[in-house]
């Protein structure tokens, strides 16, 4: 046999098992279908600047074991993700806390914040949350709701509030200090000199085979090699014979423009509906860059349909009933394992999908 494994897919998981199986003396083969390695936390430089691809990705974690094992394939900067959210003409911070309620209804304290929260909850009798809307409006109150969670939430998922499950805004911190520190993790950054970075370091002295799909070759791959990681869509692995799974994709329009400092921030968000994007990144201020020009990308988010990238999974009820049928496909698909956002069709972090590979890992390479 001339591989121990194989790997589908070049991005966070697949490289971190490959690292973790080479550094214990088993020879990997990696393919991805792309015409290169980190999936969807690539960056390309543009100008000097790191440019997010497939969208920002901002490091941050509680895990210590996590954050060890990432710094030694990159030294990480002290970027602090501080979005702003812009409805109509009024800017906001987020996530939700004091320089929030501030702004919205010309308070101070953290007294009257809750108080203002409360009176508005009151009315609402929302006793146990059962989606998103409900879970929104009982933690925040019909303002923010309505200036900053409904439009962009209706614009990211294209599905009503109400038909969305409550954890997706549990993502968000809730706070009554003056933080506008996005996550609540105790670590957090932007890897100096770009994601794809990592990705080749931790690939360092592996076979990668670039603009190689698996799938077209699945029957001759499967015979070859006993034991195949697979990081590509579960549903389309097995040809999508129980049904579709639904992901919703993202579409970016990027400019580069000869200004020095587009919007003053890394991310702002646009709350309306009205505006068809949800928000711009503006790449340069995740790594302090003073360039003399700037990249922006504008993110236009879509119904997932055949051949278009999946970005995240719709994990709502439906969807996961249907995931769990696939998932046994897969627990009795003997040598294949299944892992990463796509693979086990959830709405995971960065940190969370090196968590799931170095466990794995643990498992297999035990
Ligand atoms: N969200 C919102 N308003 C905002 C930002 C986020 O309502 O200005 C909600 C929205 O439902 C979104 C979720 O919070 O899908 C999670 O946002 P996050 O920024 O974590 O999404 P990601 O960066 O993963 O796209």
């Amino acid at each position: 046999m001339k591989y121990d494994y194989l790997i589908v897919g070049a991005g966070l998981y697949g490289a971190v098992f490959a690292y973790e199986a080479k550094k214990r003396g088993k020879k990997c083969l990696v393919i991805e279908k792309r015409n290169h390695v980190a999936g969807n936390i690539y960056c390309e430089e543009i100008q000097g600047i790191q440019v997010h691809k497939y969208g920002a990705h901002i490091f941050h974690t509680s895990d210590k074991k996590i954050w060890d094992y990432v710094n030694q394939f990159a030294e990480f900067n002290n970027y602090i993700n501080s979005p702003i959210a812009r409805y109509k003409d009024e800017l906001y911070n987020l996530p939700f806390n004091m320089n929030t309620f501030s702004k919205m209804w010309g308070i101070s304290t953290p007294q009257e914040a809750k108080h203002i929260i409360s009176e508005q909850i009151k009315e609402l009798n929302i006793v146990n949350p059962q989606n998103l809307e409900e879970q929104a409006l009982s933690l925040v109150g019909t303002d923010v709701y309505e200036k900053l969670i409904k439009g962009y939430t209706e614009k990211q998922w294209g599905r009503e509030c109400r038909e969305l499950p409550a954890f997706i805004i549990k993502r968000l911190p809730l706070r009554f200090i003056y933080d506008n520190n996005y996550f609540n993790d105790r670590y957090q950054g932007i890897p100096i000199g770009g994601y794809t970075k990592i990705i080749e370091k931790m690939l360092e002295g592996i076979e990668v085979r670039l603009n190689t799909d698996y799938l077209a070759n699945k029957g001759e791959l499967n015979e070859a090699i006993d034991k195949i990681i697979y990081t590509g869509m579960i549903d389309q692995y097995f040809d999508y014979k129980l049904g579709v799974l639904e992901y919703r994709s993202v579409r970016f329009e990027t400019e580069e423009l000869n200004v020095e400092n587009y919007q003053g921030n890394a991310v702002v968000n646009y709350t309306e509906r009205e505006i068809p994007y949800t928000r711009i990144i503006e790449h340069k201020h995740f790594e302090f860059g003073k360039q003399p020009n700037t990249v922006i990308s504008k993110e236009f988010s879509s119904e997932w349909k055949k051949g278009d990238e999946p970005y995240y999974p719709v994990n709502n009820e439906k969807n996961d009933i249907l995931y769990a049928e696939y998932k046994k496909l897969a627990d009795n698909e003997g040598k294949v394992i299944f892992g990463g956002r796509l693979g086990a069709y959830k709405y995971y972090d960065m940190d969370r999908v090196i968590d799931a590979a170095l466990n794995v890992c643990k498992e297999e390479l035990a």
